[in-house]
């Protein structure tokens, strides 16, 4: 039966009228699809009866949505030859394959799948929608990871790296590949990502039903996506490719080191893959070139406190600590040191463990753990070398301490961190490793204890009046300098609505002179310690944090996080009333960020965000959706979108195209360069009717064009099945 015939039929049945198969006729010549489909399309025949009229006409059994397909079956037609021909393999009887199909005159495609399967088809026919669930569900891997790539707008170019010689190869990720593997996409997607927004870690984590793609930026952990489980095994192979790691093993922590070049920046990854119970967890360090190169005047200190420490690198011989947790920057600082030591023709040499950054002019020396060579020994052979400035990664043990205080003496300025929370603790913390006090007390000069706080961001930042607790807490540290305003970020675009952008470092300086010295050396407790060099003009962690507050450089629930400033606080004043009872503030741990919970959401639940700049378009749509069960939130131009998306994090945005500040199609390319938003559907919903329009909306990203005055339960389905194909994703 030949398709105007189906049409008849149609008619006679009374299902559609002459006219409007007139129209789908004119409709079909010029866009060459079928003619079930712009039926209904054009709303004039609902889908479910176009199938029984279908499969009554062409005899074949209409598909039962409980009829569970065989996913055996998928092997034999890819994705990609499903959604061309728009079927899906349910089983193979024998030699028959059992097809989904929603076009029953589309003959061509049924010679073309059994010449590709080499079997005989026989079809059952569905509704297109059917279809489409079907190879969701079915496909559910690729699907997601097409519909996310179709998606984002601007793929990162990652070249890989390879010394060759004195030279550096750049080779093209994407060219030994079969061309644009969704895979490479997806990794050149999460690294560029990960450079933009200054990350510093990159961890895929896979749990429970999903791989969690989380960043660190600025010490902080920030979720971006979340992948189907099922993709974790091709996301870490194609890692381990990259970073020549063994493929097969997946039982064993594997480390590796590769060299990327993405957007024109070189950056050095270091990798380690790690088994866990849902399978293999990978973190990806990034350390970026440019960060070698950070300068002493860069790093934070005031000025005076940078006097005292460029002091002590002048000094031809004597012990440099810089202390604090991991993550306090102190790596930094050291390296900064050396660069700045290094302008004055001295000999430098260094034992870490990793090296972090390669400085020109230095001689660094990489331990080696399996071939027995410890710091203690390399540190020996050094010696022999007679260099003026060592700097020992990190003093771990007695045999390192040791040498490193007795080199201190000899003629060799050494430079080394420890893991403790303020400079005076440091003292006991070398007595506990069983440095001799003597050596301690004639070798060290300065201890500088760190943190790491976040910078507001300089976008956004906005005065605000503190209120009563806020001066309170901040009295101790400042004194009774009248404060009329304070500083915060409100949140923008450019800090990813974070209201920070970029680090700072806040210090703790302590010089050891000749009265402290006396104290080192007869082993006087902490207390004793610390009131000299309070006397000394020690500053605490907890005052230096509290002077960036007032200066506008960050927060005071900024630094309560990163210095216990209330119980410093309390401290302090012990301090000033009872000297007996003195302590030395102890600052807290970081806090690690909560992750979204990774549950999905059953559709009904589903937030949806709605931009409009009409207020009586919001409420009618705001109460059409929370009416049938959806979550609503609401934003009046392109900007607001933008901030609500950061903070409710919407499972679809319904989008108009004309508003003020931003318009729809700005919010849209926004969110659809960035990893994080990328893969949210966006409806937009709009007056604009030109075919043109249509074509700006879905070019800057936009998976449905809708336009006003819109059908309420076209809309509604809509919302459905693009919440039903990303929920993958999510
Ligand atoms: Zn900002």
């Amino acid at each position: 039966m030949t398709m105007p015939s189906l049409l008849q039929t149609l008619i006679q049945e009374g299902l559609i009228t002459p006219e409007q198969a007139q129209d789908v006729r004119d409709k079909q010549l010029g866009a060459k699809r079928p003619f079930g489909e712009l039926l209904v399309e054009m709303g004039f025949i609902k889908e479910e009866l176009l199938a029984t009229v279908f499969a009554s006409k062409f005899h074949l059994p209409l598909y039962n949505p409980k009829d569970i397909p065989d996913r055996a079956a998928l092997k034999l037609l890819s994705f990609d030859f499903a959604k061309k021909y728009g079927v899906f393999p349910l089983r193979q009887e024998k030699g028959t394959l059992i097809l989904a199909v929603s076009d029953p005159s589309d003959v061509m495609a049924i010679d073309d799948i059994s010449a590709i399967t080499g079997l005989n088809v026989n079809r059952v026919l569905a509704t297109r929608a059917q279809v489409t669930i079907l190879q969701m569900e079915g496909y559910q891997l690729d699907d997601t990871v097409y519909d996310l790539l179709k998606n984002v707008t601007s793929p990162n170019m990652i070249q890989l790296l390879k010394e060759e010689g004195n030279q550096t190869r750049a080779i093209d990720i994407k060219s030994d590949e079969e061309n644009n593997s969704p895979v490479i996409n997806l990794l050149a997607l999460i690294l560029g990502d990960a450079v933009r927004m200054r990350a510093t870690d990159i961890h895929i984590e896979p749990r429970e039903g999903c791989v969690d793609i989380r960043y660190r930026i600025d010490g902080y952990l920030k979720s971006v996506l979340k992948v189907p489980s099922n993709f974790m095994a091709r996301l870490s192979s194609r890692i381990k490719v990259l970073a020549d790691l063994d493929i097969a093993e997946t039982r064993k922590t594997q480390d590796g080191r590769v060299k990327i070049r993405i957007n024109q920046r070189d950056i050095d990854l270091r990798l380690a893959v790690i088994p866990t119970f849902y399978g293999e967890k990978i973190a990806i360090r990034l350390l970026d070139k440019e960060q070698a190169k950070t300068t002493l005047d860069k790093i934070g200190f005031e000025e005076y406190e940078l006097n005292k420490f460029r002091t002590a690198l002048a000094s031809p011989q004597g012990m440099v600590l810089v202390t604090g947790p991991t993550g306090s920057g102190k790596t930094s600082t050291l390296y900064a040191a050396l660069t700045a030591i290094k302008n004055e023709t001295k000999q430098i040499i260094t034992i870490e463990d990793p090296i972090e950054y390669l400085i020109d002019g230095i001689n660094q020396i990489q331990l080696n753990i399996n071939k027995d060579v410890t710091f203690a020994s390399s540190l020996r052979s050094i010696l022999r070398q007679d260099p003026n400035v060592i700097f020992v990664g990190e003093i771990r043990d007695r045999e390192t301490s040791d040498i490193a205080f007795r080199a201190s003496q000899t003629g060799h300025l050494v430079l080394s961190s420890l893991h403790t929370n303020n400079s005076v603790a440091s003292i006991t913390r070398l007595f506990d490793i069983g440095v001799e006090p003597y050596l301690v007390s004639s070798s060290l000069i300065i201890v500088v204890a760190q943190r790491l706080v976040r910078l507001i961001c300089p976008k956004c930042k906005e005065e605000y009046v503190p209120n009563a607790d806020h001066l309170e807490l901040l009295r101790p540290f400042i004194g009774e300098i009248p404060l009329s305003k304070l500083y915060r970020g409100k949140g923008c675009q450019y800090c990813g609505f974070d209201g920070f952008y970029g680090r700072t470092a806040v210090f703790e300086i302590m010089e050891v002179n000749s009265e402290i010295r006396e104290l080192i050396g007869r082993q006087a407790s902490e207390k004793e310690i610390y009131k000299e060099a309070r006397k000394n003009g020690l500053r605490t962690l907890a005052e230096s944090a509290a002077i960036k507050v007032v200066q506008g450089l960050t927060t005071i629930e900024e630094i309560t996080r990163v210095v216990d400033i209330a119980r410093a606080d309390q401290e302090q004043d012990q301090f000033q009333g009872n000297q007996e009872v003195l302590q030395i503030p102890i600052p807290t741990p970081i806090p690690a960020p909560v992750p979204p919970p990774t549950a999905i959401l059953p559709d009904s639940a589903a937030k949806l965000l709605i931009v409009d700049d009409e207020e009586s378009i919001l409420t009618i749509l705001d109460m059409r959706l929370r009416s049938v069960g959806y979550q609503v939130v609401k934003a009046q131009n392109g900007e607001e979108a933008l901030k609500q998306v950061a903070k409710e994090k919407p499972d679809l945005i319904i989008m108009d195209v004309n508003m003020p500040v931003m318009n729809g199609l700005e919010a849209t390319r926004a969110l659809r360069s960035k990893l994080a938003t990328a893969a949210i559907p966006i409806i937009m919903l709009t007056a604009l009717k030109e075919k043109n329009d249509e074509l700006a909306g879905l070019d800057a990203g936009a998976d449905d064009y809708i336009t006003k005055p819109y059908d309420k339960d076209k809309l509604l389905a809509r919302i459905k099945m693009l919440l039903a194909r990303s929920k993958r994703a999510q």
